[in-house]
């Protein structure tokens, strides 16, 4: 199997050519059928995060199960699977509060299986670590059976992929973390994967205004065709946006950057609640005005994963997408192979909108 592996941080992106790991025990071995570029992907690349090297990169997979290992009953060969790339370990305290997309106790952020193995090796019998415990830039993976979301039948593979993190992200962030009721005015800026779907999310709920933000007009463009109905651009955009809603009730940034989170909350509405969804370089911080945060009952939120809980929000999006609801294939703006994934970080660094989505051989 080939593997896109990352040696270092800024370095070029490597295919190598590995054996196919077999699966040992709760682990499945997964053909992969789809894999969507995310931009938590670039960040590694960029060295915005510190992650262990050398590393299978992709987190936003799906495929077909190959194989089990023995102790595995939750999927069977054939089945169609999203990956969760933050697997439940299901037994500690935030999966008994339900809360399983905060987990910690799993391994998905040590980038190693439950087991605290590495599969996945070098010629030279270096480990491979894989981005999250799934690793899906690849033909194929093994990876923990509680990362494996059978889907229904019926969803293609690339729709399946992106269910997998940005549009469980981007749809979770309005439905779940924030809980936005219909009829509320909405801001989503940064239309990326994540953001569409946050649009989509804002939509399906009912939300009106839904005011997308971007600085590229392919990406407006998009979110218009998914459910914003204003589009806003330019430096002066909170002014525009306070104009068009009368101040917004829940603003999303999914860009991860200090300059939205201060545009957002100078286009809130009193009381009106802003939620962090895109992730800043480590170490970076977002402005909170110390007088009129309290003066003005302003929320702040974080949302990981779109809080959304694998098992049961993934299947969901799938029926709401089958059932025409959720527009997901306007998503998946350009397809490459495996050896096309330096391109596809280039197109995330030049804002080109949308999603690439990586379809192996
Ligand atoms: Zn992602
Ligand atoms: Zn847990």
């Amino acid at each position: 199997m080939r593997a896109v592996v990352l040696p270092a941080f800024h370095a070029a992106l490597e295919l190598e050519e590995r054996p196919v790991p077999a699966p040992s025990d709760g682990q499945v071995l997964v053909k992969v059928l789809a894999c969507g570029v995310c931009h938590s992907d670039l960040h590694v690349v960029d060295g915005d995060w510190a992650r262990p090297m050398p590393m299978i990169l992709g987190h936003e997979g799906a495929g077909v199960v190959e194989a089990t290992g023995p102790g595995v009953d939750r999927v069977r060969p054939g089945d169609l699977v999203t990956l969760c790339w933050a697997y439940p370990c299901g037994s500690c305290r935030i999966c008994a509060r339900g809360r399983t997309w905060l987990c910690e106790s799993s391994s998905a952020g040590r980038h190693v299986l439950p087991d605290g193995t590495m599969r996945a090796r070098r010629a030279d019998g270096t480990g491979l670590r894989q981005y999250l415990a799934v690793g899906t830039m690849a033909e194929a993976a093994v990876v923990p059976a509680a990362a494996c979301v059978p889907l229904p039948t019926g969803v293609p593979a690339e729709v399946a992929a992106l269910i997998g993190c940005g549009v469980a992200t981007g749809v979770g962030a309005v439905l779940h973390t924030a809980g936005v009721p219909a009829g509320a005015p909405v801001c989503v800026v940064g239309c990326g994967g994540v953001g569409l779907s946050a649009v989509m999310g804002a939509a399906l709920t009912g939300a009106y205004p839904v005011v997308a933000v971007d600085l590229a007009e392919p990406a407006l463009a998009l979110a218009a065709r998914v459910g914003a109905t204003h589009v806003v651009s330019g430096a002066d955009w909170p002014a525009r946006v306070r104009e068009l809603t009368g101040g917004v009730e829940y603003g999303f940034d999914c860009v991860g950057s200090a300059r939205v989170v201060g545009g957002l909350f100078e286009s809130l509405a009193p009381g009106g609640t802003v939620v962090l969804v895109g992730m800043t370089a480590q170490g970076a911080t977002v402005p909170v005005d110390g007088y009129r945060f309290p003066d003005r009952g302003y929320r702040l939120l974080g949302s990981s994963y779109g809080s959304s809980v694998a098992a049961v929000d993934f299947p969901r999006i799938a029926d709401l997408y089958l059932a025409g609801k959720l527009p997901l294939d306007a998503l998946v703006t350009r397809r490459t192979g495996l050896d096309g994934v330096n391109d596809a970080l280039d197109a995330l660094r030049n804002r080109a909108g949308g999603r690439t989505v990586i379809v192996p051989p």
